[in-house]
């Protein structure tokens, strides 16, 4: 088998990146190559941070080295990273590893990431989707089909009473309610910046809106504050985009916290953990509805691992990512190329906007 030879970071920037952490420490391409040309892309997280993480304690223990088996590798590198990032920043960046990891595998095997998951998958399967959008459904989505997530509270003043700001959330689920018709999914997400009675107040104040989901109410934080919603909020708690590792999912799993698990794939640790995360949430009769599903990297596992898939809409600011399938008429399927079906134009590396070390 090929030898690892290289091991490429970057983090391309494209003009509409939004000006904060999403693109500063959000996202960040990994390359790996081994001795016979293949290269593996995968992206994952932690800035130049997650970079430095790569190139001065991963890229050392993945060189010369076999790129099989990658699940050996991920105990590896977890284990290197465990004394200053078992979360975070240096598991993002070891995310993007792990599925650079996962697509040379695909690519040795000629085979998409979705069939390595699941020789029996749909390939050309629709998959159908949801758009997230931020405080208010915007004309072209409301005159779509598709799900629509609320992102919600962020523009509120802080000076608002409780009961005013419960009620300015609920006007905005009404409107969108008006917008999207009566059939179509709708959800809401807080992004973790209510605290438990807000939720709660909210969640009976929107009852009659038939939501399907209040995504990451609360901080990370407040386990005892889930576990009360899990129980008496009437509306499912959905998360885990701010999770890390199947281990971590493991204990939301156990106490459960959530309803509906969100892991972001390029995040929690890649696929390796991703894989573990769905056998969990499928022992728990949990459902997993994988965080910005519709980016190549996690509609894969959606395809294969999932008897119900939905993807969420990706970042539209990433479009360095060649190859990623468009929306169209509220689904999307995946590519049939091998590995991920991801393309990158080797100049990437080095181009102006592009950041490195
Ligand atoms: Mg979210």
């Amino acid at each position: 088998m090929p030898t690892i030879c290289d091991v490429r970071v970057c983090q391309p920037i494209t003009a509409n990146s939004p000006d904060d952490w999403r693109t500063s420490i959000g996202q960040i391409l990994v390359a790996i190559e081994t001795s016979d040309g293949t290269i593996g892309y995968g992206v994952g997280g932690g800035g130049l941070a997650g970079m430095h993480v790569i190139e001065s304690v991963l890229k050392g223990l993945l060189l010369d080295q076999e790129s099989e088996p990658v699940e050996e590798h991920w105990s590896r590198l977890s284990r290197a990273v465990l004394p200053f990032g078992p979360e975070g920043i240096a598991m993002m960046a070891l995310s993007g590893v792990d599925l650079a990891l996962w697509d040379l595998r695909g690519k040795c095997e000629q085979k998409t990431v979705a069939q390595l998951l699941n020789p029996k998958v749909h390939l050309l399967q629709t998959i159908p989707t949801y758009q997230t959008v931020w405080e208010t459904v915007p004309p072209e989505v409301a005159a779509a089909t598709t799900g629509v997530k609320l992102h919600l509270g962020a523009s509120a003043s802080s000076t608002l009473s409780q009961t005013a700001f419960v009620a300015a959330l609920a006007k905005q689920v009404q409107q969108a309610r008006e917008a999207i018709g009566e059939h179509r999914p709708l959800m809401v997400d807080a992004w973790m910046t209510w605290d438990l009675k807000t939720t709660l107040k909210f969640a009976s104040r929107v009852e009659a809106f038939n939501l399907e989901w209040i995504e990451e109410p609360l901080p990370l934080t407040d386990l005892n504050g889930y576990e009360t919603l899990f129980q008496e909020c009437p509306i499912p708690i959905a998360g885990g985009e701010h999770i890390f590792t199947a281990h971590n999912f493991r204990s939301i799993i156990d106490r459960r916290l959530h309803t509906i698990l969100q892991p972001d794939i390029c995040w929690v640790g890649g696929m390796t953990e991703m894989v573990k995360i769905y056998a969990l949430a499928r022992e728990a009769n949990l459902r997993v509805i994988p965080h910005r599903g519709a980016e190549l990297w996690g509609l894969h596992t959606i395809a294969a691992l999932d008897n119900q898939p939905l993807a969420e809409s990706g970042r539209p600011w990433m479009s360095w990512v060649g190859g990623q399938p468009k929306i169209i008429d509220g689904t999307i399927q995946l590519p049939e190329r091998p590995g991920f079906g991801v393309e990158f134009a080797p100049s990437l590396f080095h181009a102006p906007t592009t950041k490195r070390l």
